[in-house]
């Protein structure tokens, strides 16, 4: 259960689970919305297990569960755009890299 699973992988996963099991993609703006939802139940784990809020009874506070369903939905979307993730997060810490590499080391507030 612990064996690497790249990003293209995932990728190829979620696509051969749609496919068996989901009957199609929702479509784009409906799978944007159910994003939305997930973020919102992350937002609720963690307001309840780092933040202020408290739990209610029956509160479900599974924090990788719900990060999950964020990714899920966000390789879906990739995948329905034909967004390549991998080449795209390496894109991304290039970019990164070059615009943060001092940044973060020079701001006090860090310190
Ligand atoms: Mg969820």
């Amino acid at each position: 259960m612990n064996e690497a699973i790249t990003i293209q992988e995932a990728q190829e996963m979620v696509d051969q689970w749609i496919k068996k099991y989901g009957v199609r993609y929702f479509d784009i703006l409906t799978n944007m919305a159910c994003l939305t939802e997930e973020v919102g139940e992350v937002a609720r784990v963690i307001a309840r297990k780092y933040g202020e809020q408290s739990f209610k009874e029956g509160d479900k506070a599974n924090l990788g569960e719900e990060l999950t369903d964020v990714l899920w939905v966000l390789i879906c979307l990739a995948n329905q755009t034909g967004v390549n993730l991998t080449e795209e997060f390496r894109k991304n810490m290039e970019k990164k890299t070059r615009r943060d590499s001092t940044r973060h080391l020079n701001n006090q507030k860090l310190q």
